[in-house]
């Protein structure tokens, strides 16, 4: 931006207080568990840097997908361990990791063939994972033992943390999940000596259903809970409190007379007088162009329907109850006046892509 200057009001708020919060909330739950603070993709939309910064007391390593995510943490001068949730992709990552003390998921064979013939200056800390169930990534559980085995005794590698990934965790009533544990379960006591393992995402460490036995010798990874979403079906709130708040202004306000559309596709049809507010936000900010009609937006104090099609930049909204409305007025699309989770739920995505997708020409503001 030129002489750094900057005007675009439309903006996400990212509160570093419920950020610290969540993780202390996250670091209870976790009780005698490791935490891993997962801040892949951004940190979740928030900036990874800054989430790093905010929770780093609460946590005892870092999460991301990729190595590239984890250099940008390294460079920003984090020291902790990082975890590479999708390990490497080349050979050519793993004397970086080695110098670097980032820490490869192993899920398949090639990246054990790399790491069985790499000469690295400084052995690694590697995560073993295995396919439970969800059947995206990771060794058969009967390849566990013998893969484990290889790791041990290869001079590259200074320790091996068994884990796996829940594909249901969220649905504490899901058959999956007791059949995943149990496999998991067997995996670990075929796998010698008794070393840390980790099963639980954010879902299956809230979930009472979940028996994880013995919490000294596990990691939980924690990423949603962070950023103040419980993502399962409890219906005891817990005290969390959203990290982002996603705000535009009104640009413009229009009367429509009933039976006029509004909108690309004109699918909105007014079915009284109406008054339209159009808010500089679209999907290239990344509110979803799928958004429907009634989708909940916050304005003034009160809930008002999205009215149209999802433009580019803009969105238009039903304004025709509200009292009070001049341009200039700032709306919440979600943030602590309106859950992100239920701005979801209208939109038939989960929490994790609306967070996630919040594109990089909305500037966050941090407090
Ligand atoms: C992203 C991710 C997590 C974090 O999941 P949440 O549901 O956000 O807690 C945990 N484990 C793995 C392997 C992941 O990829």
């Amino acid at each position: 931006m030129s002489n750094g200057l900057h005007f675009r009001p439309t903006r996400a708020e990212i509160d570093t207080d419920a950020l610290r919060h969540n993780a202390t909330m996250a670091r209870k739950h976790a009780g005698h568990c490791k935490l891993m603070g997962v801040i892949k993709a951004n940190g979740y939309g928030h900036g990874a840097v800054e989430v790093a910064h905010a929770i780093n007391g609460s946590v005892d390593a870092y999460g991301v997908a990729f190595i590239d995510e984890a250099l940008k943490l390294r460079d920003a001068g984090f020291i902790q361990p990082i975890v590479l949730l999708e390990g490497c992709f080349s050979e050519a990552e793993l004397p970086v990791c080695a110098h670097y003390n980032l820490q490869p998921v192993v899920h398949q064979q090639a990246q054990l063939d790399a790491i069985l013939n790499a000469r690295l200056v400084k052995p690694l800390a590697v995560w073993l994972k295995a396919d439970t169930g969800m059947h995206r990534l990771g060794f058969a559980p009967e390849q566990i033992e013998a893969v484990s085995k290889q790791l041990e005794n290869c001079p590259q590698v200074g320790s091996v943390t068994v884990m796996t990934h829940f594909a249901n965790a969220d649905r504490h009533q899901h058959p999956l999940n007791e059949r995943q544990l149990d496999r998991f379960n067997e995996v670990c006591a075929r796998t010698t000596p008794a070393r840390t393992l980790s099963a639980a995402n954010t879902a299956a460490l809230l979930s009472s259903a979940l028996d994880l036995g013995d919490k000294a010798s596990q990691w939980c990874r924690t990423g949603i809970m962070l950023y103040g979403v419980d993502p399962t079906e409890q219906q005891e709130a817990l005290p969390l409190l959203p990290a982002m708040r996603l705000l535009a202004p009104v640009m413009a306000v229009r009367e429509v007379a009933a039976g006029e559309a509004v909108g690309y596709g004109s699918q909105w049809v007014a079915t009284r007088p109406s008054r339209i507010a159009t808010l500089a936000i679209g999907y290239a900010d990344g509110y979803p162009r799928h958004a429907p009609n009634g989708t909940p937006v916050w304005l003034n104090g009160v809930e008002v329907p999205l009215a149209g099609t999802v433009s580019m930049d803009m969105i238009t909204v039903d304004v025709t109850d509200l009292e009070h409305l001049e341009v200039g007025d700032e709306a919440e699309l979600w943030g602590p006046n309106l859950a992100v989770a239920k701005v979801a739920e209208a939109i038939r995505t989960i929490t994790y892509e609306l967070l996630t997708r919040v594109s990089e020409r909305v500037p966050r503001h941090y407090k």
